[in-house]
C-alpha cells in the first residue's frame, strides 16, 4: 500500500463522530476556531504526507493559508524536516468526508508507550471540549474506530517518528489526563 492508500483507509476507519448528534452545536464549534481567545492563530497540523497526498487541490483547505513549518524553526524530531499547517476555507461549513486526521481524532491523541499504542486525552487542551467529562454521551464505536485508523497510519514511518516523539514529550511533561483504548504490541510491519 502506498501512503495515499494508507490515508484513504485511515480516513474510512476514522469516519466516526464522538457523539451521535452534531457535537459542534454544544460548543459553537470550539475546535474549528481560527483564532483563540487571545487572538492567536489556530489551525490544522497535517500529518506527514497528508496535505500533499489527500488535501491539496480538494475543496476543504484554503491553499493560501498553508504554512510550511521547518525543523530549523519549529520543534520537530529528527526525521521530520517539515510540517504543513493551514486553515479551512470555511470553518462554519465543514466538508465532513474530507476533514483531516487532526479533526477526526480529537479529543483523542495517539500515544506510544512501551511498544503499545494508546488513545489519550491531554491535560493541556487547546479546546475546552465539553464532552471530555461526559463519556456517557460518546458514540461507543468512536474509540475502536479511531484506534484502527491510527494503527493504519503508523505504517508510515514518518508518522510513527512524529507520534513517538510527541508521546515522549507528553510523558516527560506528565501531560496525560486520561488513557483509553490500547492496541496489542506494535510489530515490525509498522516500519516500511
Ligand atoms: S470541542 Fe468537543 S464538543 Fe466541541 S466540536 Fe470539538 S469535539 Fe465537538
Ligand atoms: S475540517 Fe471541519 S472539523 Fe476540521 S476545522 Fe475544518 S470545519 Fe472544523
Amino acid at each position: 500500500m502506498n501512503n495515499k492508500e494508507i490515508f484513504e483507509k485511515a480516513y474510512k476507519y476514522m469516519d466516526v463522530t464522538l457523539t451521535e448528534s452534531n457535537c459542534g452545536l454544544l460548543c459553537n464549534y470550539h475546535c474549528c476556531r481560527a483564532v483563540d481567545e487571545n487572538g492567536c492563530a489556530l489551525g490544522i497540523y497535517f500529518l506527514p504526507f497528508e496535505y500533499n497526498e489527500i488535501q491539496k487541490n480538494e475543496k476543504l483547505i484554503d491553499e493560501n493559508s498553508i504554512e510550511i513549518h521547518t525543523r530549523k524553526v519549529y520543534d520537530l524530531p529528527v526525521g521530520i524536516n517539515k510540517m504543513f499547517f493551514g486553515n479551512c476555507k470555511d470553518n462554519t461549513n465543514c466538508i465532513r468526508s474530507l476533514r483531516p486526521i487532526q479533526c477526526r481524532t480529537f479529543p483523542f491523541a495517539p500515544h506510544i508507550e512501551n511498544g503499545k499504542l494508546y488513545l489519550i486525552i491531554e491535560k493541556e487542551q487547546e479546546h475546552d471540549c465539553p464532552l471530555i467529562e461526559k463519556k456517557e454521551l460518546w458514540n461507543p464505536d468512536f474509540e475502536k474506530s479511531i484506534l484502527k485508523g491510527w494503527k493504519e497510519l503508523l505504517r508510515i514511518k514518518e508518522i510513527r517518528i512524529l507520534i513517538e516523539y510527541d508521546s515522549f514529550v507528553r510523558s516527560n511533561e506528565n501531560n496525560i489526563l486520561y488513557k483509553y483504548a490500547q492496541s496489542e504490541e506494535l510489530k515490525g510491519i509498522y516500519y516500511k
